[in-house]
Parts: C-alpha cells; sequence; structure tokens
C-alpha cells in the first residue's frame, strides 16, 4: 500500500513558514502557579536579608542555624542502620517498587516501635511511610484541609508548617506557646480559635523552635481540647523521646480516647539520619472515625509510590536494633550542651532564655530595649555574623520576635566559643 500525501491550497514548506513568523513575534511569558508564591520558606527568606558574606571577623565561621544533626556530626548514626543500609543494597532484592504506602513488613516494624517506645496499638494498615516527616505534613495537610476549613498550629513554630500549608489553601490559625509558661500553648486561646470548620490542631512535642517537652497533665488539656470539639489532632513528634526533662515524653496518641490522632515520625532527628529522607504518619484512631483521613493517606501514597525501598527494607532492623545505650548517648550529649549554653547565656546581660529540656535547640530571648543598635532580632543576627562570625536563625523565622534560635547539636567546644563571641558581642553593644 502506498501513502499519498494531500497538498491543499499551502505547501507544508510554506504553512511552516508562516508559523515561524508568527511564533518569532509572540513574547514568551511563562507563568508559574500562585501557589508557588504562597509556599515560601519563612527561613529562607528571612536569611536572605542576612549578609553573611560580609563578616568582618578573622574567627572561623560557628554556623548554629542548620537543624541538622549531622553537620558538626554531634555522634555517629547506629551502627545497625549502615549495615542494614549494606545488606539491602547487595542483596539486591531493594530494587523494585513497593506499595504506595509502604511495604507491610516496614510498616509493621513502624507499628512495633511505637508499641514498644509509645505504649499505644497501631496496626500495618495504620501506617503510611513517607519520604522524610516533611512529606508526612505535606501529606496530612493535603488530605485534610482545604479552602473552607481553617487549621491551628503553633507560633512560634516550624517554619514548613506555613510553607506547606500555603498550598492548601485554608486558613492557617496560630495560637501561642508561651515563652513565661516554659513553652507550653496558650490553651485559652488555642480552645477559642476552634469552630465547626477546623480541619486539625497540629502540636510539636517536643518543639523545634523551643527545646521543650510539654507535661503528661499540659497534653491531657489539650486531647480533652480536641475531644471535645471534635477535632483531630496531629502530633509531629519527631523529637519523641529525646528529652532530659524531669517528667517522661508523653506521646498524644497514648492519651486520646476518641480523638483521632496521626503521629508523625522519622529517621531524621532521634536517628540522626535526616539526609535518609524516612519519615512516616501513623494513625490512631480507636472511635473509627477517620475512615476519611484513612482513605485519604491511602490514596495519597499511590500518587508517590513511597519512600524508597532501601530504607524500607532495612527499616526492620534499624527500628529494633539500635541499642538503648546509643540514644541514651545522644541524648545526654544533648543533655551537657544544654546545660553548657543555658549556664553560659542566661547570666549575659540583655539575653534571657529557659533551660531547654528537650530536642537539640535553644531558643534564645534578646532584650532588644538593651540593644539600641538594633531595630530587630534580625539585625542584631545580621551584626553577630558581621562582628563575630556566629551565625543563628533569628526568632522571625519561627514567628517570634526578639529572638534567636541555637542549635545545640554542636560539639561542645564549639558551643562555648559560640556562647564566648555572644558574650563578647552582647557586652560591646549592650546600654542598660
Ligand atoms: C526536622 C523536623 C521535621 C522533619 O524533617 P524531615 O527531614 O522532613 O524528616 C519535622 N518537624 C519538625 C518540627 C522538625 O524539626
Amino acid at each position: 500500500m502506498t501513502v499519498t500525501t494531500q497538498f491543499t491550497q499551502q505547501s507544508p514548506m510554506t504553512a511552516a513558514k508562516a508559523s515561524a513568523t508568527a511564533v518569532a513575534t509572540k513574547e514568551w511569558s511563562i507563568k508559574a502557579s500562585p501557589v508557588v508564591g504562597r509556599s515560601k520558606n519563612k527561613i529562607r527568606s528571612v536569611i536572605a536579608g542576612l549578609d553573611l558574606s560580609q563578616t568582618k571577623s578573622d574567627k572561623p565561621l560557628i554556623n548554629l542555624g542548620l537543624g541538622d544533626p549531622t553537620v558538626f556530626g554531634l555522634h555517629d548514626p547506629p551502627k545497625v542502620a549502615i549495615e542494614a543500609m549494606q545488606d539491602a543494597l547487595i542483596g539486591g532484592n531493594a530494587n523494585g517498587y513497593v506499595p504506595g504506602t509502604g511495604l507491610k513488613e516496614a510498616c509493621q516494624a513502624v507499628a512495633d516501635y511505637h508499641k514498644r517506645w509509645d505504649g499505644v496499638d497501631y496496626a500495618a494498615e495504620d501506617v503510611t511511610l513517607t519520604h522524610g516527616t516533611s512529606h508526612a505534613l505535606d501529606m496530612c495537610f493535603s488530605v485534610m484541609a482545604s479552602p473552607e476549613h481553617n487549621v491551628l498550629i503553633p507560633r512560634p513554630g516550624f517554619p514548613a508548617y506555613g510553607t506547606l500549608l500555603g498550598n492548601v489553601g485554608c486558613e492557617v490559625r496560630e495560637y501561642e506557646v508561651l515563652a513565661d509558661r516554659e513553652w507550653e500553648c496558650d490553651l485559652e486561646a488555642m480552645e477559642q480559635q476552634i469552630d465547626e470548620n477546623t480541619a486539625f490542631i497540629l502540636i510539636t512535642n517536643p518543639s523545634n523552635p523551643c527545646g521543650n517537652n510539654m507535661t503528661p497533665q499540659h497534653l491531657q488539656d489539650i486531647v480533652n481540647i480536641a475531644e471535645r470539639h471534635r477535632v483531630p489532632i496531629i502530633a509531629d513528634e519527631i523529637y519523641g523521646h529525646m528529652h532530659w526533662s524531669e517528667w517522661p515524653f508523653v506521646p498524644l496518641a497514648s492519651l486520646a480516647k476518641s480523638a483521632p490522632v496521626l503521629t508523625l515520625s522519622g529517621l531524621s532527628k532521634r536517628f540522626l539520619l535526616p539526609g535518609w529522607r524516612f519519615g512516616w504518619i501513623a494513625l490512631h484512631d480507636s472511635l473509627n472515625v477517620a475512615g476519611a483521613i484513612r482513605n485519604g493517606l491511602h490514596a495519597w501514597g499511590n500518587r508517590f509510590m513511597g519512600p524508597n525501598t532501601l530504607v524500607q527494607k532495612s527499616l526492620g532492623r534499624i527500628l529494633s536494633e539500635t541499642p538503648d545505650s546509643w540514644y541514651d548517648e545522644v541524648t545526654r550529649k544533648l543533655e551537657y550542651n544544654a546545660q553548657l549554653a543555658y549556664s553560659n547565656l542566661s547570666i549575659i546581660p540583655g539575653l534571657y532564655c529557659t533551660f531547654p529540656t528537650a530536642a537539640m535547640y535553644l531558643l534564645l530571648g534578646v532584650d532588644i530595649k538593651h540593644f539600641p543598635e538594633f531595630p530587630s532580632d534580625v539585625e542584631f543576627c545580621s551584626a553577630l555574623v558581621q562582628e563575630q562570625n556566629l551565625f543563628c536563625i533569628p526568632g522571625e523565622s519561627f514567628s517570634i520576635a526578639n529572638h534567636m534560635r541555637l542549635v545545640l547539636a554542636a560539639p561542645s567546644n564549639v558551643l562555648q566559643d559560640s556562647c564566648e563571641r555572644l558574650r563578647e558581642f552582647c557586652a560591646k553593644h549592650y546600654v542598660a
């Protein structure tokens, strides 16, 4: 069979030429979706205003900004994590796709981990595996909230909440976390902001950036509010069990009798492996009222086909064979650093703070009226880099004025040096 091309009035050559001319006169105008503008990272935008390159100091840079425990090599990751990953890689059976919400054995490993550490019963089906806990947050937000909803998040809080909620289009309401009450939530304000369109209350415990572990009674009060108003809780417990407070770490799910609780955790902080991008959501729903959320998570898990199979295959060993002594060593280092930073910083005129008892941060108050050269914490932190080559993230990034966040996951001598630089800086600029 022969194919003949039918020429109509115009030859293809002429048509191509004509359309080329039309294209040449048209301007490029590629626009990104407006949601991009609503998903700004607040740490990035505040840091963009700091001039990090123009230091006048000959001291080496100390960067206490990044909430990444590997920056200074605080502690080696669990040996079993490295071994399990090597075995998974060499074994050759971790190269394929697995179910979107995770391999059953990996989900079961998460359930067993939370049973052991939190005393909460989950089935493998209650667990959704994610690409880091940020992805877990993003999934929960997409599944639970829409433009007709409002959601409650803490202030000061983890900046990614606002960034990730930006494209959901829901109303974001902030409840205050109070510096003068050792970073407890303002429960009255929290309750007042709830209405029939509230999709969830998000709680971060232990807290980034506050470095506190809430008391069991306070957590019970939060659960009572959620249960009274029939609102689910998202519990960001990425720092779960990383504490040295006098009271225990109490997982929110262990207190909930009726409210569904979505517990978020992962390997980034407690296991010191943020680059492995591995997290999860564990849904606790004792009254079986969260079927819609369960179905939504299942659908969302299948959009991305789960986190990488290598870690999924290693997860059982990582979560069950990491020795208790390893967790203790990490916590002891952080506690030592918290004590060192607190005792050095709390006596500097113009600075104030509460003793951090969890996670890996100290949120330092700057009594800005004693530093009249600086209108806000942003200028304070900027001058600190210029004069002392010490970088900390201004409170503005976490929506709290006149504060700065120090990461405690540095070696003690580096922290000691940082405190000394802060002392020198404050002595120079303090006005009584
Ligand atoms: C670091 C952190 C996370 C998650 O980080 P991933 O690297 O995405 O696992 C989530 N919540 C808080 C409060 C954090 O500090």
